[in-house]
């Protein structure tokens, strides 16, 4: 909303990442998520919890696993985590991953631009 003189940049500022959580929102009212502890079950909190910015502990599991797990994951593996909230409160959760399509588009030069192939040309 734009109240009065007042443009939509100042008051939000721009959009960029946050140099400290990582997010990407608008650099004027930003507050970086609460931090909580995830590690693996079986694992060592203090040796190898990380430290990971989330809106609860759910999110923070998946965040986890999505950054960290990813790379040595085995489809079909079982995963459970354990997150500590930043009140202290411990959670654990089973993970299950999916396996997610990533396109990559080639550009087609061999075709005709003079006819309009799409449907939905009015
Ligand atoms: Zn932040």
């Amino acid at each position: 909303m734009i109240i009065g003189n007042d443009s939509h940049e100042d008051t939000f500022g721009k959009m960029d990442w946050c140099k400290i959580c990582g997010q990407y929102d608008w650099t004027k009212g930003h507050q970086c998520p609460p931090v909580f502890t995830v590690w693996e079950y079986g694992m060592d909190e203090d040796v190898d919890g990380k430290k990971v910015f989330a809106t609860d502990a759910e999110r923070a599991a998946e965040k986890y696993c999505t950054n960290d797990v990813y790379r040595e994951a085995e489809w079909n593996q079982y995963y459970e985590v354990l997150v500590r909230t930043p009140t202290g409160v411990l959670h654990k959760y089973e993970m299950n991953g999916e396996m997610v399509p990533e396109f990559t588009a080639s550009e087609v030069t061999h075709f005709s631009k003079e006819k309009r192939n799409d449907q939905t040309a009015g």
